[in-house]
């Protein structure tokens, strides 16, 4: 990964980020139930494609697509959705499983999807 695709991050102002099983979230953020769950999906994300893939993937997908439009946020986003619209409790793991195994977190299958089919 060049720095010059870092240079998309540094310019972000995100909410917060994920590292391998660990993330960050902003002060004004540790309360949001919500963005909690929505970093955990990157952590799941990490650990179904591995640190090189999915670092690959961000960068290259965030620096094509954009912060929202990038297969992993969006991903991220309708699960997330998911999770502040039903009462059920889902799988998270099995259904993030599904969507990478259906090859949902590349451009060409994940983008577009809505978060119904999820
Ligand atoms: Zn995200």
């Amino acid at each position: 990964m060049g720095l010059a695709r870092l240079g998309a991050f540094e310019r972000m102002r995100m909410a917060g980020m994920t590292f391998f099983h660990t993330y960050f979230v902003r002060a004004d953020g540790a309360q949001d139930e919500s963005l909690h769950f929505h970093e955990l999906v990157h952590v799941i994300q990490w650990r179904l494609l591995g640190g090189d893939k999915f670092l690959a993937f961000y960068a290259a997908d965030l620096e094509r697509f954009g912060y929202r439009k990038s297969p992993l946020e969006r991903m991220a986003f309708n699960l997330q959705k998911r999770f502040e619209r039903e009462a059920q409790p889902f799988s998270v793991e099995a259904t993030c499983q599904r969507l990478v195994a259906e090859g949902r977190h590349r451009p060409e299958r994940g983008a577009g999807r809505p978060h119904e089919q999820l």
